[in-house]
């Protein structure tokens, strides 16, 4: 599979850029939870899946960026001396703005083709944007001549989607991309922005669900609710001084400031408090192997989503609710909310059936057709593979992910 993959993308390289080089790859994430936590310096617990997007670079002469994406149109190019988001079509942004933070760090890059591929669906809420980005980083790096460590790849991806893509994102996807280990999710602390692996048991399968409802780019309640947690916490630091963020804060504070918050900025704050908790327990019950209780605090995570943050959908409740009739230890919305993707936690339970059960209960319901994602914990961005060529022999490496490696050879006039 990743060897058919990886022979179309270079013969696809080869006949649009005449040449291919390296190949270089990043995850998408799924969140198992910590929704609406992170951009009040809380803790998240996603996981790097097996859905990943792979980018091959090949230098040019000149300071040219020139962007093709084989699942959208069009193809874009842009000058590094003039790196202009209006200029671009919007997917072109997320790469574009990888080269214009790497820039604006300071380093220098080289002119570069860049093509694209992913098996991530686009919006779906697996984080495709953040994997585009970090695998871009990757390529214009290594294509550059040099390499930064992950966390600086994270925050340099971020930086590229908040302020060249003008998605005001968090940290969560960036950083689950550049440090995914196979086997793991990551406990993030968003404060210091540093992580802990937590071994994911071999009996859990997680299965996620794109619900077929799409957040609308206008949508303003993301953003509504970043200003209520963020008036929330201005009320509790007035009262409070040991409270920065709403990661300092207990349920007790949120009660004793209630009087000045309004109602609905009383269940915001209770959602993210609560939540922080729950994730530190989750994780604390994922590395001892519970997914009983794992599945307990995901069923809650849900429940807090839709009362106090009102994330939440009405089919996307019902979606949530079939995966746990159907046997899930755990289900819940996962993401920025208002439409995306549920998350289910399995154990012991083959996962095809369960999949095709929720989807077609989910449709007679509702009408909708979700498709149904199973996903295992995967390795973070890392190079994919190099073309060499010395002396007209071609040599191609493909390193897969799982550690498996393939190597073919041909002469350059073949
Ligand atoms: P998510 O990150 O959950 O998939 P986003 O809306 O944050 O959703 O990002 C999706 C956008 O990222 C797409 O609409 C597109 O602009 C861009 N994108 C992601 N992957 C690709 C790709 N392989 N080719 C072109 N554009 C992509
Ligand atoms: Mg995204």
């Amino acid at each position: 599979m990743d060897e058919q993959r990886f022979a179309h993308l270079i013969a696809e390289a080869h006949r649009r850029f005449g040449q291919a080089g390296g190949v270089y790859r990043a995850p998408g994430r799924v969140n198992l939870i910590g929704d609406h936590t992170d951009y009040q310096e809380g803790f998240v617990l996603p996981l790097a899946v097996d859905r990943d997007t792979w980018c091959v670079a090949r230098q040019r002469p000149d300071r040219l960026l020139r962007l093709v994406s084989l699942d959208l149109e069009p193809e874009a190019s842009c000058s590094l001396d003039h790196i202009d988001p209006a200029a671009l079509p919007g997917w072109a942004r997320y790469p574009a703005g990888v080269a214009w933070a790497l820039e604006q760090a300071g380093y220098r890059l080289s002119g570069l083709d860049l093509l694209i591929q992913t098996t991530l669906p686009l919006g779906a809420g697996l984080s495709s944007s953040a994997a585009l980005e970090l695998a871009c980083a990757f390529a214009l790096e290594w294509g550059s001549g040099f390499t930064l460590p992950p966390r600086e790849n994270a925050l340099l991806c971020q930086r590229a989607e908040q302020q060249f893509a003008g998605v005001p994102c968090g940290i969560m996807d960036q950083y689950v991309a550049a440090h995914g280990v196979a086997g793991a999710a990551l406990l993030i602390d968003c404060r210091t922005i540093e992580h802990q692996l937590v071994p994911i048991p071999t009996a859990a399968t997680l299965v996620v669900f794109d619900s077929g409802l799409r957040r609308q780019l206008a949508d303003s309640r993301y953003p509504e609710r970043r200003r209520e947690t963020e008036r929330a916490a201005a009320v509790l630091r007035a009262q409070f001084p040991e409270v920065r963020t709403l990661r300092d804060a207990t349920l007790e504070m949120v009660a004793a400031v209630a009087a000045q918050l309004s109602p609905a900025e009383q269940r915001r704050a209770r959602h993210v408090v609560s939540e922080n908790a729950r994730v530190l327990a989750a994780a604390t019950a994922l590395a001892a192997g519970d997914l009983t209780r794992v599945g307990i605090l995901m069923n809650e995570s849900h429940e807090s989503l839709r009362r106090d943050f009102e994330s939440s959908l009405p089919p996307i409740d019902r979606l949530v609710a079939l995966c746990r009739e159907h046997g899930a230890l755990g289900a819940r919305i996962t993401g920025g909310g208002f439409g995306g993707a549920v998350v289910a936690l399995l154990a012991g339970q083959p996962t095809q059936p369960f999949a095709e059960q929720v989807v077609a209960a989910y449709q007679q319901e509702t009408g909708l057709v979700a498709t149904a994602l199973p996903v295992r914990p995967a390795a973070g961005a890392g190079p994919v593979a190099r073309e060499e060529r010395r002396h007209g022999l071609v040599t191609r490496t493909l390193r897969l992910p799982d550690g498996r490696s393939w190597t073919a050879y041909r002469f350059e006039d073949d």
